[in-house]
């Protein structure tokens, strides 16, 4: 599994990279996780016939602010977007004129499912609630023999250490500089840390830094070493890096 991180900001859009938008090469697909604003990046990367799976955590706008660029690719796979149950709706009401183009005016053959209508997927995956100021889901994929978790956008959560049970790769958040902790909506790197620990997962890759907060790369170092002290195996990509597992 190949993972191309093409937005590691959380909230908006600065000099050290977009909102959250990570892509997934697959063998017989692709999958997205989260539609940032680091979407527009997949144009140079999603290039053949293999269908492309979005699968949303939530509806919060730096997660989401990317879909206005869908008119971009013509992907003859199609693409399948999945959301939380109960979102649909609310997706279809802001993926539609005068906000963007609706999904059945695009290139792209586009159809959109909440977690519990996709079956039959090339992957297999779960969905659980996080803890999140706005209804929020967190994913295990799992695929190729490989397990990657997604949990982003979330404070402390239960349901955080079930999805990185054992995963070789955990996707956590970061909002939060190292020690902060104003709210249980968002992670700072100890607690990453410690739900990676928990977990038993085998890395630990941070996203999502706020950009308000993290408003220049060294303080993404020191987040690195925070996290790294409590979970070895820690990462904070950047945009623009790849990673194997
Ligand atoms: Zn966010
Ligand atoms: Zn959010």
């Amino acid at each position: 599994m190949r993972i191309h991180f093409l937005g590691t900001n959380g909230w908006f859009n600065t000099q050290t990279g977009n909102t959250a938008c990570t892509l997934l090469e697959l063998q017989d697909c692709y999958i997205l996780l989260d539609a940032g604003g680091g979407l527009y990046k997949a144009y140079d990367i999603i290039k053949d016939d293999k269908p492309v799976y979005l699968l949303l955590s939530h509806l919060h706008m730096d997660h989401i602010e990317g879909l206005q660029i869908l008119p971009l690719f013509n992907w003859r796979g199609g693409l399948t977007i999945i959301t939380a149950g109960g979102n649909k709706k609310e997706l279809e009401n802001i993926m539609r004129p005068p906000f963007m183009p609706a999904p059945e005016s695009l290139k792209t053959k586009t159809q959109i499912l909440e977690v519990g209508a996709a079956k039959n997927l090339p992957f297999d995956f779960a969905a659980l609630p996080l803890e999140h100021a706005a209804p929020t889901i967190g994913y295990r994929i799992e695929a190729g023999g490989k397990t990657l978790a997604y949990a982003v956008d979330t404070g402390v959560a239960d349901n955080a250490v079930k999805l990185g049970r054992a995963a070789d790769l955990l996707i956590a958040e970061c909002s939060y500089l190292p020690g902060q902790s104003p709210d249980n909506n968002h992670l700072n790197p100890q607690q990453a840390a410690a739900l990676a620990q928990e977990a038993g997962a085998k890395a630990l890759a941070l996203i999502h830094f706020k950009a308000d907060d993290y408003n220049a790369m060294h303080l993404r170092d020191e987040a690195l070493a925070a996290a790294g002290r409590i979970f070895e195996h820690t990462l904070a990509p950047y945009d623009g890096d790849i990673l194997e597992i």
